[in-house]
C-alpha cells in the first residue's frame, strides 16, 4: 500500500489503511523552491477555524503534524521525497520512483495499491510582498479566512466564478469588496455576474492589476496599475484575496490515469476509483469543488476504505 501525498487527504489515508495493518508507505512530498511541502497547504495556512474538534481554532502547520503523528502512531511509515516517476498497471502492481532522503539515489516501491494525494495549488499573481504576507493579510480560500476580515474593506483579484463566488461570500464580513480584473469583462458565469453587480458591497476595478501587496507585517494595501492608461494607484485594503484559479499536482500521474480538462483525476461519482484499477484518488486532487482540509480528510478515508477493499476483493 502506498499513499502520494500527506496533505489531510493522504495523511488519512494513510491512518485508515495503517490501522487496517496495510503497512502504508507515505511518500510524503519534500519542500521544494516552487512552495511544495509536506503537509500541503495548509502549512502555508495561519489560524484554522473551520477543521471539527479544535473549538478555539488550530494552526495549519499544528493540525498537520497531529495528523502526521496520528498516521505513524499505527504505523504508517512517512519518507519525506516526491514521486519523480510512476508505473500503474491495471489492477497492479503499481512502481513509484523517489530520491533517497538521505542520499539522492533513485529508490523504488512497488505496490499493490496506489492512493494519490497529491493536492493541487492555488495559481498566485508573483509580485513584491504577495508570499511574504500570505496568512497575514493575503489569502486565497474565503470559506477559511472571510471571517477574520469583519468590517473591513478587502480586494479580490479575478473575474472567474471563482473570484464572484469569493468576493459574494466576503461581504457577508466585509464592509466593502473590490474586485480587481485584468480586462472589462468578467469569464464568470452571467449568474455569478448578476449576483456580484447587484450585491452594494461589491464594486469592480476594471482592466486593472495588482503589481505589489503593501505592509510591513499585515497587509495594509495594494498597489495597482491600470493595463490600458499605465497609471497607478494606492488601494487602502486589509485584505487580499487571491483567486485566479487552481492547479492540481498532476503532473507525475499525466497519461496514466483519466485527468479532466483542468488536470484533476477523474473519479467514479461517490468514490475515489480511478481509471485504473487499483489506484485511488483524493482530495484537492480530484476535487474543484470544495477544497476543504475536512472535505479532503474524508475523501483520504473514502480512498484508503476503497483500496483496502479492493484489495480484500483481490484476496
Ligand atoms: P478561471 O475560470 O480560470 O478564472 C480565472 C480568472 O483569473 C480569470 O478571470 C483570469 O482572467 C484571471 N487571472 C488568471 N491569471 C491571472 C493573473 N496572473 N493576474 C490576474 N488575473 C488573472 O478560474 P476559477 O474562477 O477558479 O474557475 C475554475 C473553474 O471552476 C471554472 O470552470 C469555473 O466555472 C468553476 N467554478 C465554478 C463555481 C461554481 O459554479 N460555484 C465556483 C468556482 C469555480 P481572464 O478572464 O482575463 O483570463
Amino acid at each position: 500500500m502506498a499513499v502520494v501525498g500527506s496533505g489531510p487527504a493522504g495523511l488519512t489515508a494513510a491512518l485508515y489503511t495503517a490501522r487496517a495493518n496495510l503497512k502504508p508507505i507515505v511518500l510524503e512530498g519534500e519542500p521544494s523552491s516552487t512552495g511544495d511541502q509536506p503537509g500541503g497547504q495548509l502549512m502555508i495556512t495561519t489560524e484554522v477555524e473551520n477543521f471539527p474538534g479544535f473549538p478555539e481554532g488550530v494552526l495549519g502547520p499544528d493540525l498537520m503534524a497531529k495528523i502526521r503523528a496520528q498516521a505513524e502512531r499505527f504505523g504508517a511509515e512517512l519518507v519525506t521525497a516526491k514521486v519523480t516517476r510512476a508505473d500503474l498497471q491495471d489492477g497492479g502492481p503499481h512502481t513509484l520512483w523517489y530520491p533517497d532522503p538521505s542520499t539522492g539515489e533513485e529508490r523504488q516501491v512497488k505496490a499493490r495499491a496506489v492512493v494519490l494525494a497529491m493536492g493541487a495549488r492555488s495559481l498566485m499573481l508573483d509580485v513584491p510582498g504577495e508570499s511574504r504576507l500570505l496568512g497575514h493579510g493575503v489569502s486565497t480560500c474565503a470559506t477559511c479566512d472571510g471571517f477574520f476580515f469583519r468590517g473591513q474593506h478587502i480586494a479580490v483579484v479575478g473575474g472567474g466564478d471563482s473570484a464572484l463566488e469569493e468576493a459574494t461570500f466576503l461581504t457577508h464580513f466585509a464592509e466593502t469588496v473590490t474586485i480587481v480584473h485584468r480586462r472589462a469583462e468578467l469569464r464568470a458565469s452571467k449568474i455569478m455576474q448578476s449576483r456580484a453587480v447587484s450585491n452594494p458591497k461589491i464594486r469592480f476595478l476594471w482592466n486593472s492589476v495588482v503589481t505589489e501587496v503593501l505592509g510591513t507585517d499585515k497587509v495594509e494595501g495594494v498597489r495597482l496599475r491600470d493595463v490600458a492608461s499605465g497609471q497607478e494607484q494606492v488601494l487602502a485594503v486589509t485584505g487580499l484575496f487571491v483567486a485566479i484559479g487552481h492547479s492540481p499536482n498532476s503532473d507525475v500521474v499525466k497519461g496514466q490515469v483519466e485527468l479532466d480538462a483542468g488536470g484533476y483525476v477523474v473519479t467514479q461519482p461517490g468514490t475515489s476509483l480511478t481509471s485504473v484499477q487499483g489506484v485511488f484518488a483524493c482530495g484537492d486532487l480530484q476535487d474543484h469543488r470544495y477544497r476543504q482540509a475536512v472535505t479532503a480528510a474524508g475523501s483520504g478515508c473514502m480512498a484508503a476504505l476503497d483500496a483496502e477493499r479492493w484489495l480484500e476483493a483481490q484476496g
